[in-house]
């Protein structure tokens, strides 16, 4: 894995206006943006009688070492007014750190790569659009092999939104 991926997710209120601010405060936190996925909307995993999501991936660079950016991220997702309540329930923004160069973290905060990755379409498929070919460095398969044997049901439909 050569790059740092970021999921970003919605599933309250206008939800892709909650995407676009989150690309905003990343940037002018200093996270640049190299690329976008498309925005997929998705059926809700995990706790699925809410409404569905809008998800993307983004592709960034930053200096900050892994956890200096989980707490950016965390920031991020309060100035939006995220409300840390359910599990899995509804969020107006909510951003993942999916993987982080080639490293392995298992700490308290942080597990890296995202442990929910070889399970969720609605993560695998804008994944593969961005980076088909680079490996999980711990499965040491790429993310459309990875797609390939994942039997999440979930619908993940294409939108033409853009960021
Ligand atoms: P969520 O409800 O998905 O926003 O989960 C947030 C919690 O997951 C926080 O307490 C984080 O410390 C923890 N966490 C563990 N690994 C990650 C990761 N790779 N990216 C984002 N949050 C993570």
């Amino acid at each position: 894995m050569n790059g740092i991926y970021l999921l970003l997710g919605s599933n309250m209120g206008h939800r892709l206006e909650y995407l676009k601010e989150a690309e905003k405060l990343l940037i002018k936190e200093g996270i640049q943006v190299l690329e976008e996925s498309s925005i997929y909307e998705t059926e809700a995993w995990g706790k699925e009688d809410q409404d569905w999501f809008l998800n993307v991936v983004l592709s960034v660079i930053t200096s900050l070492d892994p956890l200096e950016l989980l707490d950016k991220l965390q920031s991020i997702e309060d100035t939006l007014g995220r409300k840390r309540s359910e599990k899995w329930g509804p969020r107006c923004i909510d951003i993942d750190i999916l993987y982080f160069m080639n490293e392995i973290i298992e700490s308290d905060r942080l597990l890296i790569p995202h442990p929910g990755i070889p399970d969720r379409r609605f993560t695998l498929i804008p994944l593969t659009e961005t980076c088909p070919l680079e490996m999980h460095p711990i499965f040491k398969q790429n993310q459309m092999e990875l797609l390939a044997a994942c039997n999440d049901p979930l619908r993940c439909n294409l939108t033409d939104y853009r960021l």
